[in-house]
């Protein structure tokens, strides 16, 4: 079983368990955006190690001003699964991962595939 640090807390916890950590407690983190010129919703959840932020288009379904806290659960599943991935590929010693187990779990989990 792999355990990992929460970037922004301490708590440990496996992989689902981090993952749904960070949707219950660190929501405020994914930052939404909103491309005049595009036309399109972003998201941004950065990354606490090496401040990256990670950017993606959001597809909106409805263009309601209350749709981004809505759906900002629905959003940040996406973005944290993203982080985590980026966080156990790049920050595996930052998280407390030792990166022996990783591949064994990343592939037994499948949260991460793709
Ligand atoms: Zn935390
Ligand atoms: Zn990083």
């Amino acid at each position: 079983m792999l355990n990992m640090k929460c970037p922004y807390c301490d708590q440990v916890g496996g992989l689902m368990a981090t993952h749904r950590h960070l949707i219950d407690v660190h929501l405020e983190m994914v930052e939404t955006q909103y491309d005049e010129e595009a036309a399109k919703m972003y998201y941004l959840v950065p990354c606490p190690f090496c401040g990256l932020k990670y950017r993606h288009p959001v597809k909106p379904r409805r263009r309601d001003t209350h749709f981004l806290e809505e759906f900002k659960s629905e959003i940040a599943m996406v973005a944290f699964d993203q982080l985590l991935y980026h966080l156990l590929q790049q920050h595996p010693v930052e998280v407390g991962v030792d990166a022996a187990d990783l591949e064994i779990d990343l592939d037994e989990d499948g949260l991460l595939n793709n």
